[in-house]
This record gives C-alpha cells, sequence and structure tokens, in this order.
C-alpha cells in the first residue's frame, strides 16, 4: 500500500513513524512534510488547504489512503475534494470538521443531542453578547467561533474584562474567526483528551491521554500549542471512559450520521472530569499534538487496519479484530516532552542550531519527532518553529516512560531551545 499523509508537524511526523512500521505498507508519501519524515518517504513542498494541489498530487502518486493531520485543510474541505476524486481519506468532511472549525456549531449540536457540557450563548451582535454578560457570573470564558491558532479562548474574573474581550473579538482581533463568538460558562475539574477513531458509526477508543498546555512548570504562563503529553491518563478511569461513551460520543456519532453528516476520521473529545461527571470542553477534528506522539509509540501493534477501515466503512463488524491489530489491550504507557523556541509561545526564535537528535533517537525506547525543524547549507538542524522537537518514549510504567523521555531530551544539545520540566506530574501524584 501507498500512503499519503498531509501535514508538517509532530503528530504527522508520529503518524508517518507508525504507518510505516506497517507490514501493509510499502511506501509513505507526506505533503509537505519535514525533515523527519523525509527519512521516512518522500516529501512534497505544497500547501495542504490547496485543494487543486492536494488534488494533483494525490492523482500522481494514487495512494491507497490519505490522511489528513491538520485542521486547516478539513476545514477547507481537503477530504471532500479527495473522496470526489475517488481516494479513500482518513479525516472528517468539512461539514462534520466544523466540530472543531465553528465552536458554535459544535455547543449547538451537543445541546441538540442533549451531551454535556457548558451552558453557553452564541452570538454574531454585540449589544447582545455585552447584554448577555449581565445575566452571568464569572469568571467569564469567551470564544472566538472559528480557527484562531490556538488563541481563541480567554477566561477572565471580572465582568469588566470579559466586556473588553467580547469586544476585542468581536471587532475584529481574529478577523472573521472571532466575529461570532461563544461566552461559556467556567467549568472546574482536571481536563483529559479522549481519541475515538470512527467511520461514523462504529468507534474504536484510544487510552486517554493528558497534554500539557500552558508553557511554564506548574502551569502557569500563556497557553501554547501544548508542551508535552502521555497515556494513559489516570485521570479518566473505566466508569468515566464509560460515561464519555455513552453520553458523548454515541450520542454525537448517531446524531450526526441522522442529520446528514456522518462524522469519519479521528475525534478528540477534550473532556473536564467534573464532580457531576465528564463534560465537553471542546472538539476536534484531528489527533492532538503533542497526543499523537505518545499514543503512536504506545500503540504495540498495527494502526493502517483501522484507518483503512475508518475511511471505508464496516468497523462495526470489524471492531474485535482491528482493536486486536492496533495492540489495544496492550498499550505501553508512553510520554512525550515538548522542545520549544525560546520566547515560544509568542516570539519563538528562528533558526538557532540543534544538535543530538540522533543520538536521543538511538536511546532505546526513545523517539524525536520533527516539529519544526530545517536543515541548512551546512547540513545542520535549525529551529523553524515555535515547538520543535516531541522527544517521545515509552516504559514499564508511566514513571519508566517520562523518566526516560528526559533521558532523550538530554541528549540533545540546543542552547536555543527549552522545555517544561514536570510532564505528567498530575499522573505522578
Ligand atoms: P478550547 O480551545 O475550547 O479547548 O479551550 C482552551 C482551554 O481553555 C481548555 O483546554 C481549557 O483549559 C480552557 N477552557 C475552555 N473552556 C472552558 C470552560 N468552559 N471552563 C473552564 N475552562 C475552559
Amino acid at each position: 500500500m501507498k500512503i499519503l499523509i498531509l501535514g508538517s508537524g509532530g503528530r504527522e511526523h508520529a503518524l508517518a513513524w507508525k504507518i510505516a512500521q506497517s507490514p501493509l505498507v510499502d511506501e509513505v508519501f507526506s505533503a509537505p512534510g519535514n525533515p523527519g519524515m523525509d527519512k521516512i518517504g518522500p516529501c512534497f513542498d505544497l500547501d495542504p488547504t490547496d485543494l487543486h494541489a492536494v488534488q494533483e498530487l494525490a492523482l500522481q502518486i494514487t495512494p491507497d489512503l490519505i490522511i489528513i493531520g491538520p485542521e486547516a485543510p478539513l476545514a477547507a474541505g481537503a477530504s471532500d475534494a479527495l473522496r470526489a476524486r475517488g481516494f479513500d481519506v482518513f479525516g472528517p468532511s468539512q461539514q462534520a470538521a466544523q466540530l472543531e472549525s465553528s465552536k458554535g456549531f459544535a455547543k449547538d449540536l451537543m445541546q441538540k443531542y442533549g451531551v454535556p457540557t457548558a451552558a453557553y450563548g452564541r452570538f454574531s451582535d454585540l449589544t447582545e453578547a455585552l447584554d448577555y454578560l449581565e445575566t452571568v457570573d464569572g469568571p467569564y470564558v469567551i470564544k472566538a467561533d472559528g480557527l484562531a491558532s490556538g488563541k481563541g479562548v480567554v477566561i477572565v474574573e471580572s465582568q469588566e474584562e470579559a466586556e473588553n474581550t467580547v469586544e476585542e473579538f468581536m471587532t475584529g482581533k481574529f478577523g472573521e474567526a472571532s466575529a461570532e463568538i461563544v461566552i461559556e460558562e467556567f467549568m472546574t475539574g482536571e481536563e483529559a483528551s479522549i481519541f475515538v477513531m470512527t467511520d461514523g458509526e462504529g468507534a474504536i477508543y484510544l487510552p486517554a491521554a493528558q497534554d500539557h498546555k500552558r508553557v511554564g512548570d506548574g502551569d502557569v504562563g500563556p497557553n501554547t500549542g501544548g508542551m508535552g503529553a502521555y497515556a494513559p491518563a489516570p485521570v479518566v478511569d473505566a466508569r468515566i471512559m464509560e460515561l464519555v461513551q455513552t453520553l458523548i460520543v454515541e450520542p454525537m456519532l448517531s446524531g450526526m450520521a441522522e442529520d446528514g453528516m456522518p462524522y469519519q476520521g479521528v475525534l478528540y473529545v477534550g473532556i473536564m472530569v467534573t464532580e457531576s461527571g465528564p463534560k465537553v470542553v471542546e472538539f476536534n477534528a484531528r489527533f492532538g499534538d503533542p497526543e499523537c506522539q505518545a499514543l503512536m509509540a504506545g500503540l504495540p501493534g498495527d494502526i493502517v487496519p483501522a484507518l483503512l477501515v475508518c475511511s471505508t466503512g464496516g468497523l462495526v463488524g470489524s471492531h474485535a479484530s482491528l482493536c486486536e491489530m492496533m495492540g489495544l489491550s496492550d498499550f505501553t504507557p508512553s510520554a512525550t516532552v515538548v522542545m520549544a523556541a525560546e520566547g515560544y509561545p509568542d516570539k519563538p526564535v528562528k533558526g538557532t542550531t540543534i544538535k543530538g537528535v540522533d543520538a536521543a533517537d538511538a536511546i532505546e525506547n526513545v523517539t524525536v519527532f520533527h516539529a519544526g525543524t530545517d536543515i541548512n547549507e551546512k547540513n545542520e538542524m535549525i529551529a523553524t518553529g515555535g515547538r520543535v522537537l516531541g522527544v517521545t518514549a515509552t516504559g514499564e510504567s508511566l514513571k519508566a516512560a517520562i523518566d526516560k523521555a528526559y533521558e532523550g531530551v538530554a541528549a540533545i544539545d540546543w542552547p536555543g531551545g527549552f522545555f517544561r520540566k514536570d510532564i505528567g506530574h498530575r499522573a505522578l501524584k
């Protein structure tokens, strides 16, 4: 089989790495890919939101399966464009991907299907939004409706700050993406990410993961794309998982199928484990980054058959054998420590030299996934992004996996980078 992966981050490198290990797979192509993915198979430089370019590349390669990694091409309709050309695609339609690309759409569906989530109001009129603020108590959670690179959620204590944020959002802070907003009730609890692979009907639940959004140790500082992750996350025990299944995922999948927009691909369910049970914080239409890195490393078996069936249908009948092929019941504890460029998330310094990645990779059970690297004219590895590397390791226990990941980090010589030193702290407590 030939598989094409769209995207260039750590998540896509981890998918390529896992997929390349499948005995079913002959070649893995990436577009645009990154230096890590380049070692796995050919990379093609294109913008994955350019649907014409994506279709042309697919027609040239004729892959048996196309996996869409990031949210932007999903929101742009890449999966519909590729399916229209007859390709099998792992990734939801543009309509279904609105679960991520429009927070208001996701909230309305949750309300319609009775899925537990924070109470909310959805506004495109500034006066109405300001009036609504008068009727609710803080803390206030204000969300841009559209995609805002992870920066579209602001939580403030006072009504005055809330009014200012609402005004900023609705008068163009994120352009069209924040012209409409959602104001939500604040939920208290521990967060976790649950990933469900689905063909729109059946569902495979991966072990729960937890990421670390804040830039600093002890969960302080600004939000980031994610500074590390681990799985399984003990906060999601069997009881919580069952509630997620019956109260959240099943009603969403069956409701969307009945409403003529079946969801195919991976559904990321961000939950808050509150005193009254799990509630949805958000849905994403793709694997989380860096949770994906930890999940791919921890899965002992072959994920390709499940990816294929999710894209073509028939998951209900083959569920047990797909889970067995993936080795789900033997998932190995796994952790990813993200190394980011100094200045991230505000102003990451680019171009600094990174050494020791091969040495880290050579440590047993350690894999370094690339997210923002390039090779310069002197053949040195340099940092080109905010989040640059995802040092991932497995171990007999979560503690062993985390220790191993930090052993990998220690082998990397990058004065221009930094990382959190407390990945997994909640689980280790
Ligand atoms: P989102 O992009 O919707 O996941 O929001 C980003 C982060 O904001 C989440 O990971 C939570 O930490 C926080 N957050 C979002 N919505 C709420 C809420 N209703 N109550 C408390 N925290 C929230």
